[in-house]
């Protein structure tokens, strides 16, 4: 027998048994063997005592006053507290049906006296042993449902998380297609205006070919037509000096008409054959001095300039690649333009140039007659003319020829004016 007492009771174990000699017998020994005993000598203790503080098992005499064990066990079963509380009835009695309405009620053993203690050891040990594995398995199941369930939570997350990634899938396999679907759209914009553009340069091709062809006819004819136009104007004046004794004043005035005619058809051929020459030059540009071809236009107007007591002005202008007599052209047919197209006060013009981005600007103004909106395109088409002869002079290419060499140096032209304000012809050259 171990007598030692153990520091932490073996179990906790309630003696319910209204003999006293009984539960000192099985207190003392319970007691020597490390257990924990509590005793109580009726039902009604037992169920009070289970209540405050449960045993780990009940050893409960059957027969009793009041309160039997077997009324004492249905009790404990009926209250989920001390349901689990494993029960060993211990009696005299020894009969079948007793046993059979022990475990009835829901006790796990039996043991019938006299007892040996040996015996009630044994069997408190093993149902002891037997309610600590079910704790156990208890305390698993409770773990193993708590990871059930975590895992469920986990899977029900991982779920909803794929549903999202199922969806943010279909959504890019949507944009995707959407992409694509515009790629291909944009494939053809890009195909459809190669073509275009192909077919754009194909008639610019054609469009230069045809000019060119066509600056090489009004060369050759205005210069083909100088020599049988010269040929008749100077018949005319013959014809007019020979015979002038024999002639009437009328037939005089007609001879007098032909060589006006052939003066301004003279004109116009000079003007048309500069107008060809322009696109025909094939002087590389060079560093020009603007300033120069400004003066040397001004030089080449000396007599309208003096003629109509004209001002002339410019600021310091730049140096641009080109071809001076080009420029000298082009300064000296807006100057002439300037002068030409004046009101009543002495024409007063100006020239400056201001930087932009990639160009020079220039602008010439001047304080002229001025030109209505609607005719401020027409006029850079060649034989355009707002006038008569009679009002001024002219053969309508002047500026024709001024925007040919503008576009011939890359750079454009255009005016800015109103009637009766004067007019600014600006343009750009790089
Ligand atoms: P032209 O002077 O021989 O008629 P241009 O081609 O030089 O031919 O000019 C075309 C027309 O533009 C002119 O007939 C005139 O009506 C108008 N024009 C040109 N320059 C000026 C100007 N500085 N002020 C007003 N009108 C002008």
């Amino acid at each position: 027998m171990n007598n030692q007492q153990p520091e932490t009771p073996l179990g906790n174990i309630l003696v319910v048994d209204d003999t006293p000699e009984n539960l000192r017998l099985l207190s003392t020994m319970l007691t020597h063997r490390g257990y924990a005993p509590r005793c109580v000598i009726n039902g009604q203790m037992a169920l009070r005592a289970c209540n405050s503080n449960p045993p780990d098992l009940i050893l409960l005499d059957i027969m009793m006053p009041e309160m039997n064990g077997y009324e004492v066990c249905q009790h404990l079963k009926s209250e989920a507290k001390t349901r689990e509380i494993p029960v060993i009835f211990i009696s005299a009695k020894d009969e079948v049906f007793d046993k059979v309405n022990a475990f009835a009620v829901g006790a796990v053993d039996y043991i019938s006296k006299p007892f040996q203690f040996e015996e009630v050891l044994a069997r408190i040990e093993s149902h002891l042993t037997l309610r600590n594995l079910q704790k156990q398995l208890k305390e698993q199941n409770v773990l193993l449902q708590e990871e059930i369930t975590s895992r469920l939570a986990v899977e029900k997350s991982l779920y909803e998380k794929n549903q999202i990634l199922q969806q943010e899938i279909s959504n890019r396999l949507a944009v995707e297609k959407a992409l694509q679907e515009q790629n291909l759209l944009l494939q053809q914009e890009i195909s459809n205006r190669q073509r275009a553009e192909s077919a754009l340069l194909k008639s610019n091709q054609e469009l230069a070919r045809s000019n060119a062809e066509l600056e090489q006819f009004a060369y050759v004819a205005s210069h083909d037509l100088q020599a049988p136009l010269a040929t008749i104007a100077s018949y005319a004046q013959l014809l007019e000096k020979r015979y002038k004794d024999q002639l009437d004043s009328q037939a005089i005035k007609f001879i007098s008409n032909i060589v006006q005619g052939c003066t301004r058809m003279q004109t116009l051929i000079d003007d048309l054959l500069e107008y060809s020459r322009v696109g025909r030059s094939q002087k590389p540009f060079e560093v020009t001095d603007c300033n120069h071809a400004v003066q040397q236009a001004i030089a080449n107007l000396q007599g309208a300039i003096r003629n109509d007591r004209a001002v002339v002005t410019y600021s310091e202008l730049p140096a641009v690649m080109g071809d001076i007599s080009q420029l000298v052209q082009l300064f000296q047919n807006l100057l002439g333009n300037a002068i030409k197209y004046r009101q009543d006060a002495p024409p007063a013009v100006h020239i400056t140039a201001c930087k932009q981005k990639e160009n020079w600007l220039f602008s010439v103004s001047d304080n002229g007659i001025g030109i209505a909106p609607q005719h401020q395109e027409r006029i850079f088409q060649i034989f355009q003319r707002l006038h008569t002869q009679r009002e001024y002079s002219g053969t309508g290419i002047g500026l024709a020829i001024c925007q040919k060499i503008v576009e011939g140096h890359g750079g454009s032209m255009w005016v800015e004016s109103e009637p009766g304000q004067g007019s600014t012809f600006h343009f750009t050259l790089p």
